[in-house]
């Protein structure tokens, strides 16, 4: 097992838009089997590779016996617009509430390199919409409505 450093706020390659992966290589797949155990050791959901500081359009989620590992990820969102009370791994003891879509259908590579397409609703959709976001340097605090501490205290957005 081998457990990356989680990359936290202000570091700036969290703000920065991932490149397109070119290479379905064997590296990848050690980067993608990493990922894995620092989401799980961690209790995330879900994990971005900005989020271990590799600047790559890649993410995966562990959600209710649903493992996906997501490259290059082209999502089309639908359905309801709904807010939404997230954490990150990257933003530790803060909670925001965010608008989503319920819905997605996200098109990606796997980690073979084949395209495949898939429709979600509820949290998966949540959470590939949160992920999506970090490829592309955004953040929860940034589109936030309001955030609290997980202690349940609210915080001025200009805080975070
Ligand atoms: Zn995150």
């Amino acid at each position: 097992m081998s457990k990356l450093n989680v990359v936290e706020v202000p570091n700036i390659i969290l703000s920065q838009t991932s490149d397109v992966v070119s290479e379905f290589d064997d590296s990848l797949k050690q980067l993608v089997t990493d990922m894995f155990d620092t989401m799980r050791a961690n209790n995330g959901i879900g994990l971005a590779a900005p989020q271990v500081g590799i600047l790559k359009r890649l993410f995966i989620c562990d959600y209710e016996n649903i493992q996906l590992v997501c490259i290059n990820p082209e999502l089309e969102l639908y359905g309801d617009e709904v807010e939404s009370e997230e954490g990150c791994l990257s933003i530790p003891n803060i909670l925001a509430t965010v608008n989503r879509y319920d819905c997605v259908n996200v098109t990606a590579y796997d980690i073979n390199g084949n395209v495949f397409s898939k429709s979600f609703s509820g949290m998966m959709a949540i959470i590939l919409q949160h992920e999506n976001d970090h490829l592309d340097g955004v953040l929860i605090n940034q589109k936030a409505i309001h955030t609290r501490y997980d202690n349940g205290k609210m915080i001025d957005n200009n805080e975070v």
